[in-house]
C-alpha cells in the first residue's frame, strides 16, 4: 500500500491528483463547459419522450446477457449497423464505447509486419490500442505532414503494412487534421491504410453531421472510420465503419474488445439509432454551434496568445497543473464550469483548460464565459 500512497502523495504535490467532481446536475445556475454534449441534445427531455412514445420502446431489453458473439437480441443492433451503413456508405460494427473500439480494432489491425504512425496528439484509447498490438509505432509531430511523409519514405517499405492513425478533430485542441493531404499519402502509399477516429467530428462536422471525412472527394482513401456516441449523439457506444466488407469480417473476428465483453442494451442501441436520424436533420444546430464556435474564437482573441481557430472545442493553455486549477476553481465562482486538463491526458507544459461547446447554449453564455475569463486573465490568473 505504501508505494501506492507514495505515488498518490507525489500526484497531488504535483497539482495532479484527480478526483470525481461533484454532481452538478441540480444546479441550473451552472452554466457548464465541459461535456461533450455538443449538440445539447443530452438535456432534450422532448426527444426522450419521442422516443419512449415510440410502440414497443419501454420493452425493449435493458441487458444484451451476453457479447455480440453470443447475444439472442441482435435485431437493435443490426438496425443501428443497417443505418450506420445507409448514412456512410459502407460496412459498419459497433463497439461498446470508442475506447473498446480503438484498442480493439488498432491491436487486431497491426498483426504480423504492421508499422503505426500516429500523430503525436491521439487520444489515449489509440495509444493503448497500439501498445497492445506490440507492434512497431512511431509518432510523427502534431497535424505535420511533412513528417508524416518522411516517416513513410524512410520506414514503409520494411513492413507489410502501415497503418496511420490520426484524428479527424482533436479532443484537446480541437483543431482539424490536415486529411486531405494525409489521404492523398495513404493513395501513394500502395502498403498504407488510413485509420480516422472522428469521435469530436460526428454530429458536428460535415454537411450532414457524419463527420470530417464522408462526402469528401479523398473519402475512399479512408479505409477505417471510427466514430462514438457518447458524445454528440448523447449516447453511448461507438461504430467503424470501413471501406471493405473483410475489414469488418476481420474486426469480428480478431477484436478482442469486441469478442470478450458483453454488449451494450438494446436499448441504449436503439436510442442511438433514434438520436442518428435526427442528427442528419439538424443543421440548425451546427450552423448554431458554428456561430457560439465564431464567437468565442474571437472575444478570446486578445488575451490568448495563440492564434485561434474557431471550434466547438478551445484550449485555453496555461501551461502547468496548478494554474489550470486555480483558473477552473475561479471560473467555478463566477458559476462557470469548465474543467482542467493536466497531463497525463496533455502533454507537460501544455496544462490547460477545455472549454467545450454546445448548440444548447446561447450567445450570452459565450459572453458570460469570455467576460469571466478576460477578468481573470486582467487580474493576472
Ligand atoms: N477517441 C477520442 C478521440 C476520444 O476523445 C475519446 C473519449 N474522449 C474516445 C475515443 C473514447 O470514446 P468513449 O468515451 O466512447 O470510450
Amino acid at each position: 500500500m505504501r508505494r501506492y500512497t507514495d505515488i498518490l502523495t507525489k500526484l497531488a504535490d504535483s497539482g495532479n491528483l484527480r478526483s470525481i467532481p461533484a454532481d452538478s446536475t441540480a444546479r441550473t445556475d451552472l452554466l457548464d463547459f465541459s461535456t461533450n454534449d455538443y449538440l445539447g441534445l443530452a438535456a432534450r427531455a422532448d426527444l426522450q419522450e419521442e422516443f419512449y412514445a415510440q410502440e414497443g420502446a419501454l420493452t425493449i431489453p435493458l441487458t444484451s446477457s451476453a457479447s455480440r458473439l453470443l447475444a439472442s437480441t441482435q435485431r437493435h443492433y443490426e438496425e443501428l449497423e443497417n443505418l450506420l451503413t445507409d448514412l456512410y456508405g459502407r460496412p459498419a460494427l459497433l463497439f461498446n464505447s470508442g475506447y473498446h473500439a480503438n484498442i480493439g480494432l488498432i491491436s487486431a489491425l497491426a498483426e504480423g509486419s504492421t508499422l503505426i504512425l500516429a500523430d503525436r496528439l491521439v487520444h489515449a484509447s489509440i495509444i493503448d490500442g497500439m501498445v497492445l498490438s506490440k507492434a512497431r509505432f512511431m509518432r510523427f509531430r502534431h497535424n505535420d505532414v511533412a513528417h508524416l511523409e518522411q516517416l513513410l519514405r524512410r520506414n514503409a517499405a520494411e513492413y507489410d503494412r502501415v497503418l496511420i492513425v490520426v484524428e479527424s478533430v482533436y479532443s484537446m485542441d480541437g483543431d482539424t487534421s490536415l486529411l486531405e493531404e494525409i489521404a492523398a499519402l495513404r493513395h501513394s502509399t500502395p502498403n498504407a491504410l488510413l485509420y480516422v477516429d472522428e469521435a469530436h467530428a460526428v454530429g458536428v462536422c460535415g454537411p450532414t453531421g457524419l463527420g470530417v471525412c464522408h462526402g469528401t472527394s479523398w473519402y475512399d482513401d479512408v479505409d477505417i472510420l471510427v466514430g462514438t456516441f457518447g458524445k454528440a449523439c448523447a449516447s453511448m457506444g461507438a461504430f467503424c465503419a470501413v471501406s471493405d466488407k473483410a475489414l469488418r469480417d476481420f474486426a469480428l473476428n480478431r477484436s478482442r474488445s469486441f469478442i470478450f465483453s458483453t454488449a451494450l442494451p438494446p436499448l441504449n442501441a436503439a436510442w442511438t439509432s433514434f438520436i442518428l436520424r435526427h442528427i442528419v436533420e439538424m443543421n440548425t444546430e451546427r450552423t448554431h454551434l458554428r456561430q457560439l464556435s465564431a464567437q468565442l474564437a474571437s472575444s478570446l482573441a486578445p488575451i490568448l496568445p495563440a492564434q485561434l481557430t474557431p471550434s466547438h472545442i478551445l484550449p485555453v493553455i496555461v501551461g502547468s497543473a496548478d494554474k489550470a486549477l486555480a483558473l477552473s476553481r475561479a471560473l467555478l465562482d463566477h458559476d462557470i464550469k469548465v474543467l482542467p486538463i493536466r497531463t497525463p491526458t496533455v502533454p507537460p507544459g501544455t496544462e490547460r483548460l477545455r472549454i467545450s461547446l454546445s448548440a444548447g447554449m446561447t450567445s450570452a453564455d459565450i459572453t458570460r464565459l469570455s467576460s469571466a475569463l478576460t477578468s481573470l486573465h486582467n487580474s493576472s490568473l
